[in-house]
């Protein structure tokens, strides 16, 4: 049977009928039908399903519903009942009163099929052309991008716990892919230590036996490793994903001493964080801070226009691990909207992203201008007063010297690679001239003579410009608007349920926050086309106080 390419049917009269008189004063799903249509057609997704086989559910119906259930936040079987049950869904989908509606698992089925086909963003980027198309969102206005933090759905483990549950994870799965296998190669001790959950063992309290244990799941890894690994066992273990997972957690976690003794990793001797796993179930999980905060998940940004004559709408959804830096994003962020037709004039965002290479990436490969402010030196000269930042050093790239504000001047010019792979300066004064500097201790805490460290020159002569910016009424009044980025991360998270992930990996909490996205577009603009005013940015008394 052929994929279900029918034409979108009409709402069924009796359907009309019963919804209108069950909602006299409007609905939004109806006002949604009446005036957007059925946002999708089964053209869109032809490529996602086979030409042969079992009859499909009509796609466009699938992506609607999917939208709609995130819009309300809910899970499955709670979306499956609502096709079934309610008259505003049956009448937004075109359905029958009598229409039994489907299986909760087809809306799994179809989130697999998008994201087996790459086609995650798909619903998104549909709904974005049809406001295009009805000038709901256009190029060139002004757009603002801020960022939360997501937690995943994963417990929180401590080292030990996070190395014993990975054993155990790969113990299962080779217990049901290979029983026979398994059961030659484990100590009967092992049933002991890893048949049940790490979080129900009562862990040592003392740091050397916490090491011991540590150290002892560290050498039963290895040992299950090789086994897995020998000549003689079956290929097919090392392709499986909880092995595989085993195999990079040991990586990270361990090393072996020239004793050929398995060790912690210990500070120093530790990864960068963006590789660090932090759970065998979910391996794109990160541990994070931010302003104090600690999580274990990832990151997401979301871009919005804000111009006045149109409604703010949701252009861009970036997620990442949650150790990516926010001035990383900006770049692929511009890429994108610049795919979609719509990349702004402006872009406001906070000083998280204003880094030297995004500010010049943004005028130069986007005709975009960044807004925001410039990302602070957090030096302890910067922050102590009268001591000597990096402001006060006169710095010729041509010439590649500097001059300090004794009058000292350096040709110790060095290029290397900075933080995260960005080309970085670094210059070095004597160690006798500075030793012998009458203001020394407003310069340095160093034996040595003072280092300074600063970007290329294109990337700080941006930098340099966005302070002084910063510091003009025109940039205080243009900066306002990206306030309100703020209240759509806060509806985002707070209700509709962003800050949590429902699933597993990178690929499918990004496909949960497109649909998130996408969701609350359609609301702003249901709301927008029967009028209703946009919600401002709540403003407290004691701020609008200080504003007076
Ligand atoms: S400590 Fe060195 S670099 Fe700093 S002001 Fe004195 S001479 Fe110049």
């Amino acid at each position: 049977m052929t994929l279900h390419r029918r034409y979108i049917p009409d709402v069924p009269e009796a359907t009309v009928k019963v919804a209108k008189a069950a909602f006299r004063k409007g609905n939004r799903y109806m006002q949604m039908r009446d005036e957007l249509g059925t946002l999708f057609n089964d053209e869109q997704f032809a490529d996602l399903f086979p030409n042969v086989g079992q009859r499909a559910e009509s796609p466009w119906r699938l992506a609607l519903v999917t939208v709609m259930q995130f819009a309300e936040n809910m899970t499955d079987r709670q979306t499956a009942d609502a096709v079934r049950g309610r008259i505003d869904w049956k009448y937004a989908l075109s359905l029958e009163l009598t229409d039994e509606g489907f299986d909760f698992s087809v809306l799994s089925e179809f989130r697999t099929r998008l994201l087996s086909s790459g086609a995650e963003a798909r619903l998104f980027d549909i709904m974005l052309v049809g406001f295009q198309e009805r000038k709901l969102l256009k190029a060139g206005g002004k757009q603002r991008t801020d960022s939360t933090h997501i937690l995943s759905n994963v417990r929180e483990l401590n080292r030990i716990e996070f190395v014993g549950e990975t054993l155990r994870a790969a113990l299962n799965e080779l217990a049901s892919v290979a029983p026979a296998w398994l059961k030659t190669v484990v100590p009967n001790d092992w049933f002991d230590l890893y048949s049940r959950p790490f979080s129900e063992y009562r862990l040592p309290q003392k740091e050397a036996e916490r090491l011991e244990l540590g150290e002892r799941i560290g050498r039963d890894g290895i040992d299950l490793l090789t086994h897995i690994y020998a000549q003689t066992s079956p290929s097919e273990l090392r392709r499986l994903t909880q092995v595989e997972v085993l195999r990079r957690v040991w990586v990270l976690q361990y090393y072996q001493d020239e004793d050929e003794q398995t060790r912690w990793r210990r500070t120093g001797n530790v990864p960068p964080g963006e590789r660090i796993l932090t759970s065998p179930y979910d391996t794109d999980a990160r541990l994070s801070k931010k302003r104090g905060s600690e999580w274990v998940g990832y990151k997401v940004h979301l871009s919005e226009t804000c111009d006045e004559d149109t409604p703010h709408l949701i252009t861009h959804v970036e997620t990442t691990l949650a150790t990516a830096a926010d001035s990383e994003v900006v770049e692929p962020i511009h890429a994108e909207l610049k795919r979609k037709n719509c990349l702004p004039a402006q872009h406001l965002v906070d000083n998280g992203y204003g880094s030297g290479a995004a500010l010049v990436s943004s005028h130069r490969d986007y005709a975009v201008d960044l807004v925001g402010p410039a990302r602070p030196d957090v030096s302890w000269q910067a922050n102590t007063e009268g001591a000597y930042d990096l402001s006060c050093f006169q710095i010729d790239f041509e010439a590649r010297t500097v001059t300090c504000p004794q009058g000292h001047t350096t040709r110790q010019w060095y290029e290397r690679t900075g933080s995260r792979g960005k080309p970085a300066i670094s210059v070095q004064f004597s160690t006798s001239v500075c030793r012998a500097c009458p203001v020394r201790e407003r310069c340095t805490t160093a034996k040595a003579g003072r280092q300074i460290g600063f970007i290329p020159e294109p990337e700080f002569r941006a930098l340099e410009a966005a302070r002084q910016r910063e510091q003009t009424e025109d940039f205080r009044q243009v900066y306002k608007k990206r306030a309100g980025v703020e209240g759509t991360i806060s509806q985002a998270v707070g209700v509709l349920g962003m800050r949590r992930t429902r699933y597993r990996g990178l690929d499918k909490v990004h496909l949960q926050h497109l649909m998130t996205a996408a969701a609350m577009n359609l609301m702003r603009v249901v709301d927008w086309l029967s009028g209703k005013e946009r919600s401002s940015t709540r403003v407290s008394a004691f701020a609008r106080l200080a504003m007076a």
